[in-house]
């Protein structure tokens, strides 16, 4: 069970900073603490059957849109090649055709972008050169399935590079950039991923993956659990010797505590999508970078002077705002929580209801992580040109299957961009159908993807060579030490020095010089 607030987390914390210094190799000695998530989530056990078919397509887009860190793709639909990959033969330069990519061809190309992207992840690329001398994944089989872009590729190179042997998949039938895969391949990477995959392309890839003869993996990284999903369907005995799930998405964390409630996670997780620098960088400096560029591209809107409504002041809210507010937007709030609507009048915002707003708002843009948050009626009172879109979760949050209706003109105006024709005349300026704006019409920082990505890393190489016992069958958080060493890693990009403590100081304070610096309970 989920320890309790207060006294445990206050104990914790104590553990926690009594703890040595994080040094690669995991020397967390204490277990991080578990969180709670609500009751009500999805059943992850319900496994598709054929007449499942349609919620498994709402399970692959929902895994898609909610794991936010990779899932920009650069690859021109127009690849030269047609037909499936999976009936071609192909080999790369060495003679393996131990994959399945679009075309292998594109190899040089993916690898260019893969180059560049190495660049602004500085940080992965240093975990990279201080461990490939300890190869600290000497041994591990991991079976990945994510985004497959540049970015991505940068990460799965850094596995290898610590003595991992990887086969991967792609999360999202989409996101596949077709020359990072064809690179990955080239490289020996046994990859099976394109873009513009079908259904059963999807699950075929992620099968090819896991069922191999004389290999076996023994640990997971997921991004949306649907990897974790099909081998606890498909093969539930590869999980004797998996030995952990490291999982980025909100609902593939969902699901792994649906499953740890219900008695059946039978290895340990890590929950990467609560660790603070996913969270905290994601989540806000993501969306205060994409919100922009997202609507900038879809509309060519100018903001200085716009009315603009942000529904939720959480972290994306948050980074929404600040990037609207800097730009000249007049923005609004509306807010559930009195203190989420607190800071954001501390921030200088009006907080308002929707309904007293929204006749004259030039933008509406929603981050509850909720739904039908922007109903019908409010788009029936939005002035004409209002641009609506969503920064939150998944296609709930705007409730777009209630312009579907015969009064209602759709006309495409443009890629992602819907104009609704009411009767009258009036225009309401749809963005990626109500989808996440971001990663549906803009890419994502390849930065912020550094920090979620060594996240991962770390939280690989923990899992691995945690001593029995440490972890148990359950979800947990990465311990803070791990944060804070990500952290850190990154603060050479920006010439940053950081302030030792003085012995005097750490004594004074109560804490290790080495961190960890906060409690487990402390909020950033
Ligand atoms: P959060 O919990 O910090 O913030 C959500 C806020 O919305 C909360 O303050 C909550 O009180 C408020 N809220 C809930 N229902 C509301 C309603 N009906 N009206 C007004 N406010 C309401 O979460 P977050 O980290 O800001 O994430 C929000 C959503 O964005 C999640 O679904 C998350 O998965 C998603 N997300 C998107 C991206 C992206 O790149 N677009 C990145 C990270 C997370």
């Amino acid at each position: 069970m989920p320890d309790a607030a207060g006294g445990d987390e206050m104990k914790q914390a104590k553990e926690i900073e009594d703890a040595e210094k994080f040094n690669f190799m995991a020397t967390v000695t204490k277990a991080p603490k578990k969180i709670q998530f609500a009751d009500d989530m999805q059943e992850f056990t319900k496994f598709p059957t054929k007449s499942g078919r349609r919620s498994l397509s709402r399970s692959i887009s929902q895994s898609s849109t909610d794991s936010y860190s990779s899932a920009a793709s650069y690859t021109d639909s127009s690849d030269d090649e047609e037909g499936t990959p999976r009936e071609k033969h192909q080999t790369n330069s060495k003679g393996s055709s131990n994959f399945c990519v679009k075309n292998i061809k594109q190899a040089e190309f993916g690898r260019r972008e893969i180059e560049i992207a190495e660049q602004d992840m500085s940080a992965l690329i240093s975990l990279r050169k201080r461990a490939q001398g300890e190869k600290p994944l000497a041994g591990a089989k991991i079976v990945g399935c994510t985004h497959i872009t540049a970015q991505t590729a940068v990460l799965i190179e850094t596995l290898c590079a610590l003595g991992a042997q990887c086969r991967w998949s792609a999360c999202n039938i989409y996101s596949t950039q077709n020359e990072v895969a064809a690179a990955l391949a080239e490289a020996g990477v046994a990859v099976f991923s394109w873009k513009g995959e079908s259904e059963d392309d999807f699950w075929w890839c992620i099968d090819r993956c896991v069922n191999m003869d004389g290999w076996q993996p023994n640990m997971i990284l997921d991004d949306g659990g649907d990897l974790t999903h099909w081998v606890y369907k498909k093969y539930p005995n590869v999980f004797k010797k998996i030995r952990g799930i490291v999982e980025e998405s909100v609902t593939g964390v969902h699901r792994l505590y649906q499953l740890s409630k219900a008695g059946k996670l039978c290895v340990p997780a890590m929950n990467v999508n609560d660790s603070v620098t996913k969270q905290k960088f994601d989540n806000l400096y993501c969306c205060r970078e994409s919100i922009l560029d997202g609507l900038k591209r879809t509309t060519d809107v100018m903001f200085g002077g716009k009315q603009v409504v942000v529904c939720g002041y959480g972290e994306v809210g948050k980074g929404c705002c600040a990037a609207l507010k800097a730009l000249g937007a007049i923005v609004y709030i509306t807010e559930i929580d009195p203190i989420c609507a607190l800071q954001a009048c501390m921030d200088g915002f009006r907080v308002v209801k929707l309904n007293e707003v929204i006749r004259q708002m030039d933008v509406v843009i929603t981050c509850t992580g909720n739904k039908n948050v922007v109903t019908r009626e409010h788009l029936d009172r939005m002035k004409n040109s209002c641009i609506v879109c969503n920064m939150g979760h998944s296609n709930t949050e705007i409730d777009v299957t209630s312009l579907r209706t015969p009064e209602l003109t759709w006309e495409r105006v443009r890629s992602q961009v819907d104009h609704i024709i009411w009767p009258d005349g009036k225009r309401v300026v749809l963005l990626a159908e109500g989808r996440l704006l971001n990663l549906s019409c803009s890419t994502v920082p390849t930065f912020v993807l550094s920090i979620t990505a060594t996240t991962q890393a770390l939280a690989l190489i923990e899992l691995y060579n945690a001593p029995e016992g440490r972890y148990k069958q359950d979800v947990y958080l990465l311990p803070k030490k791990m944060d804070e060493y990500v952290a850190s890693l990154h603060l050479p990009s920006f010439d940053a020095h950081l302030t030792e403590l003085t012995d005097d100081q750490a004594k004074y304070m109560g804490l290790n010089k080495n961190g960890p610096f906060k409690p487990n309970y402390y909020r950033y």
